[in-house]
């Protein structure tokens, strides 16, 4: 059943972060609701689209929003490509492993890239994910949240495995452009 949707808006996504952290399994969580544990590594980088209906409680009225996400590859000799992937984009996940305290080096790498690059007018949300929740054992989390605090950025916990709030990040994400269409 595909509703009638009385708007329509692109929204393009970007997702950063070291290799391994979980950037694929997110994607495919989010627009298959599967997890493949078998999965090979992101080459340069992958996109899909995934259509998201959205109806206004209210209204009722239906809006369609033609998610694209892009996938890029964390390792270091792809780095360079990263603005290609990030331009034009409206939200940035920088993802880290929540059991990897230097993936969350690597996130702060990226947020740095990021807001320099918001400061010559762009307008890219940044938000910042720590994804494996399922095998935390809350061991990083005093470092984890001095740095959330420092760098004043929206921040969720997810698990890709078991699925758990990446609904949340989405519905977040929904409802941040929810205004704009
Ligand atoms: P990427 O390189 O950042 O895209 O990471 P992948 O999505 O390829 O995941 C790297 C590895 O971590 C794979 O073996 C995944 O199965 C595993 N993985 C990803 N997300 C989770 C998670 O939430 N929990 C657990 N336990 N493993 C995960």
């Amino acid at each position: 059943f595909t509703p009638i949707a009385s708007k329509e808006a692109d929204l393009k996504i970007v997702l950063l972060g070291e290799s391994a952290v979980g950037k694929s399994s997110l994607v495919t969580r989010f627009a298959s609701n599967a997890f493949d544990a078998d999965k090979e590594s992101t080459i340069g980088a992958a996109f899909i689209v995934k259509k998201y209906y959205v109806t206004d409680p209210e209204t009722n009225e239906v809006k369609l929003i033609n998610f694209q996400i892009w996938d890029t590859a964390g390792q270091e000799r792809y780095q360079s490509l990263a603005p290609m992937y990030y331009r034009n984009a409206s939200v940035a996940i920088i993802v880290f492993d929540l059991t990897d305290i230097s993936s969350l080096t690597k996130a702060e790498f990226w947020i740095a890239e990021l807001e320099a690059y918001n400061r010559e007018e762009h307008k890219i949300q940044i938000l910042l994910v720590g994804n494996k929740s399922d095998l935390s054992k809350n061991e990083n989390d005093n470092q984890i949240s001095e740095t959330v605090e420092r760098l004043k950025v929206p921040y969720f916990k997810t698990s890709a495995k078991e699925g758990t709030g990446v609904d949340e990040l989405f519905k977040y994400i929904v409802d941040s452009i929810d205004d704009g269409i």
